[in-house]
């Protein structure tokens, strides 16, 4: 049994990871200021003797002994963390520096959710780990790229300085249950919309592409990362199946059997045309590569959104 932090432990990723780790037979501290993370995704855990929750924002310092820090912190969909780019930049900055102080000071291993975002509008297809990234410094969505940058910066650094065990994970984007439905991310909107039988929105001609991972496959390669010996990152991880945008709207609507229209709206700047992972590293690395598949995933996901 470990003891383990999970910052934004509250949120999509973080109760899933926190519910994985517990599951595990560890103890779980969970750090969460309930910017997008919601109570009602922990609330069976709060009776749990493993697991503690500490309403805490990471801009600011504590002090919490552990063994392992998965910081995952921040918010995650473009809505959000657009909303207080200030705040998300600080979050992402003064946020790992004050949980890297923490893994100096108690040896722990600390490993960053970092994202496909470092790369920005990508120009090398498909991603791998050595591409340095296409990324706009002063854009609408660089206080979420340019953050996760510079916290990977700081990562390596007290890495060379100080000795500190750290691990890097480049997620790519990640969907299922308990997503939050007012997220504003793509497979959260299309799904919500296509059971509540509105217009079912599509930016821009709907011909960029992503490829999506379930949050299980996800939450198994962030452990396995976690315990990996005598590996820093970055490492990928991700589901390397590229579809367009418009296809997984079509995916999603004809998986709710629903009468929605698809309808087109413009398309948000510097919206990348293309992500897909090289998962090379994670497999030879990690022996990790993604389980399952796009339909599957979405059955699951759309289930649990008829909950809500
Ligand atoms: P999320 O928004 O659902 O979860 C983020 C959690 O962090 C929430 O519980 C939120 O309340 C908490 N949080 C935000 N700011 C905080 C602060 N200052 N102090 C304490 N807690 C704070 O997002 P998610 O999808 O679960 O993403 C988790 C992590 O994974 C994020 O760091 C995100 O950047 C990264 N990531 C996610 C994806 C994806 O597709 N979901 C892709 C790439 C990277
Ligand atoms: N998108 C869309 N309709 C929506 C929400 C998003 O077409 O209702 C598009 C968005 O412009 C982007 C893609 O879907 O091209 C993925 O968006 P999301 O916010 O989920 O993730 P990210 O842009 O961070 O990859």
């Amino acid at each position: 049994m470990k003891k383990i932090l999970v910052t934004g432990g509250a949120g999509f990723i973080g109760n899933h990871l926190c519910r994985k780790l517990l599951a595990d037979g560890n103890y779980v501290v969970c750090l969460d200021n309930f910017f997008t993370g919601l109570k009602k995704h922990i609330a069976d855990l709060l009776d749990n003797p493993k697991f503690k929750l500490i309403e805490h924002d990471i801009v600011d310092t504590i002090d919490i002994d552990c063994e392992q820090i998965y910081n995952l912190a921040c918010p995650a969909s473009p809505p959000h963390y657009q909303y207080d780019s200030v705040k998300t930049l600080k979050t992402s900055v003064l946020g790992i520096l004050n949980m890297l102080e923490l893994a100096k000071k108690y040896n722990a291993t600390i490993l960053q959710a970092s994202t496909s975002e470092v790369y920005g509008n990508p120009l090398q297809h498909p991603q791998n780990e050595t591409y340095w990234g296409n990324v706009n410094p002063i854009g609408v969505r660089s206080c979420y790229d340019e953050g996760k940058r510079a916290a990977e910066t700081l990562m390596m650094d007290y890495h060379r300085q100080h000795n500190t065990d750290i691990r890097i994970v480049r997620i790519f984007n990640t969907y299922g249950p308990n997503m939050d439905p007012k997220d504003g991310r793509v497979v959260s909107n299309c799904i919500m919309q296509a059971l509540n039988g509105e217009d079912i929105t599509v930016y821009g001609d709907g011909s960029q592409t992503r490829s999506f991972c379930y949050v299980d496959d996800l939450v198994n390669g962030l452990i396995l990362m976690m315990n990996k010996e005598g590996i820093t990152g970055p490492v990928n991880l991700g589901n390397p199946s590229e579809r367009t945008v418009l296809n997984l709207a079509e995916m999603i609507k004809k998986l709710t059997d629903s009468k929605s229209k698809i309808v087109f709206k413009p398309l948000p700047s510097d919206d990348p045309i293309k992500r897909k992972p090289d998962i090379t590293l994670a497999k030879n690395e990690l022996g990790w590569e993604p389980k399952i598949d796009i339909e599957d995933g979405l059955k699951n996901t759309i289930e649990y959104f008829k909950t809500v």
